[in-house]
């Protein structure tokens, strides 16, 4: 595939970053910076301390991550950078980030620290030697508390999410953790929206701060916007029906409390359409499933509260379905900026009942439109084919512990196997399976050539998930 770089864009090449830390974002091909980067890198490099506002899926984290890289000396094996995010899914998204980043180096060595891990594994990788770590603040206050962690050579500061950290409570374990942090540091605030609880944090922990505010119009053409009016006992099926009108492939439906999600769930599943839901109560493999299923285009919907959704870094989303309309207008802005993205166009659907007319009002003055509520009974639903998602997932039992990579499973698929490019979709190793998307159609006869040949040399197990 080949892409044209927009002249305009700024290069990051205007960055005073070393030669091979250059090389890596040219590997990563990040050829441009995106907005937030260029507005707030050049002031992070210059070691002001920042307040930086921007939409989900902006690239916050290259924004923070080659600012801490650049404080960092990969020499000293001290902790030297902490993020602190809300969510352990979060924590291994930028764990993950920061890790490709710091490729250019040799050694960094980037630990994830949240709740839900073994301690004592912890314990061990702060043992063996830490430049950066990303967690969450209340694993972080466990650790400072039992004297497991040293942080006195600690430079950088990040508050990833840091209006998710208060809306989940966590402002007295933020207020702890940074209070015995070497007071001479550069801090760094993310946030997605501004509440008035920002303001006061960073006036609690930032030193003269410079703000970065990218409050960027969502193209309006690309997202439409429709209301539609709902009796609350009918909402959860309404759903299935705008499902059924729309046919995206790919739906995310923000509910605002986790036993909505779950009746939601088995009334999808009734009406015989693909979803899964993001909840505390799944293991992490099974939520890293989850969102692999849903990323690659082998479930139709994801059902999830503001929380379980935050900062997920999934694209291509045809639609946005709100269940429960939100009563900040901000957090709806953000809910619905999830579709629509590059040249695609988006749905942003939102149910609501009497009791949300003064949300949903709130929501047209905030962003500027008229208020327009349709009603149900106007969709027609012609097509009554199901709805089935185009692609379905395979797991390879074997992963990057047993050094597969994704071109050794494509080549496996389009080599012997006889399939096409085409065919086979997004590929994803994590250590211990492997996950192949490919066309619904092809999924059986995948499996069955996969188990009779080999993968990198090797018979493997294979199962459709
Ligand atoms: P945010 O934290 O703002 O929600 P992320 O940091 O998760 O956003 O970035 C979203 C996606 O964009 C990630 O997949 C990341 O790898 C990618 N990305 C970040 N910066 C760039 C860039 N300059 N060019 C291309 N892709 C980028
Ligand atoms: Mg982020």
């Amino acid at each position: 595939m080949s892409e044209i770089t927009e002249t305009a864009s700024p290069s990051f090449a205007e960055l005073p970053l070393p030669a091979a830390m250059q090389a890596t974002l040219q590997q990563l091909e990040y050829h441009s910076m995106t907005p937030i980067q260029a507005a707030s890198l050049p002031l992070a490099l210059a070691g002001n301390d920042l307040i930086a506002q921007a939409k989900t899926g902006s690239g916050k984290t290259a924004a923070f991550g080659l600012a801490l890289l650049n404080n960092l000396n990969p020499k000293r094996f001290a902790i030297q950078a902490l993020v602190l995010c809300p969510t352990r899914e979060l924590a291994d998204q930028v764990t993950q980030e920061i890790r490709r980043l710091a490729r250019f180096e040799e050694n960094i060595k980037v630990l994830p620290l949240c709740g839900g891990s073994a301690m004592r594994n912890q314990i061990t990788s702060l043992e063996n030697g830490v430049h950066i770590v990303v967690g969450t603040p209340g694993r972080i206050m466990d650790h400072m508390q039992r004297g497991s962690i040293r942080l006195e050579e600690l430079n950088t500061l990040v508050l990833d999410e840091a209006d998710r950290m208060l809306d989940m409570g966590f402002h007295d374990d933020i207020a702890y953790v940074v209070k015995r942090l070497p007071a001479e540091r550069q801090t760094l605030l993310f946030s997605a929206t501004y509440p008035e609880g920002i303001a006061q944090l960073a006036k609690q922990f930032l030193r003269q701060p410079k703000e970065v505010k990218l409050l960027e119009q969502h193209a309006e053409t690309k997202i439409r916007q429709r209301f539609y009016e709902v009796k609350n006992e009918e909402r959860l099926q309404a759903v299935a029906m705008l499902l059924k009108h729309y046919r995206p492939v790919s739906t995310l439906a923000f509910c605002n409390t986790k036993q909505q999600c779950r009746d939601l769930l088995n009334v999808l599943r009734h009406e015989g359409i693909q979803a899964l839901t993001l909840n505390g109560d799944l293991e992490q493999r099974e939520r890293d499933q989850v969102l692999i299923q849903f990323a690659n285009r082998s479930v139709s919907v994801l059902v999830a509260t503001d929380v379980a959704a935050r900062g997920l870094d999934i694209a291509n989303l045809e639609a946005v379905i709100n269940v429960d309309v939100t009563p900040d207008p901000e957090i709806h802005i953000h809910r619905i900026g999830r579709t629509g993205r590059a040249e695609q166009d988006g749905w942003a659907l939102s149910l609501c009942s009497n009791s949300d007319r003064r949300r949903i009002t709130a929501i047209a003055q905030a962003m500027n439109c008229p208020l327009e509520v349709d009603s149900l009974s106007d969709l027609k639903n012609d097509d009554t084919s199901p709805l089935v998602p185009p692609m379905s997932t395979l797991q390879i039992l074997g992963g990057r512990k047993e050094k597969i990579r994704p071109g050794d499973i494509l080549g496996a698929l389009t080599g012997e196997a006889g399939f096409t490019r085409e065919q086979i979709g997004k590929i994803t190793v994590t250590d211990q399976s492997s996950y192949v998307a490919v066309n619904r159609d092809i999924a059986r006869d995948a499996v069955r050539k996969l188990s009779a040949g080999k993968v990198k040399g090797k018979t493997v197990k294979v199962r459709t998930l």
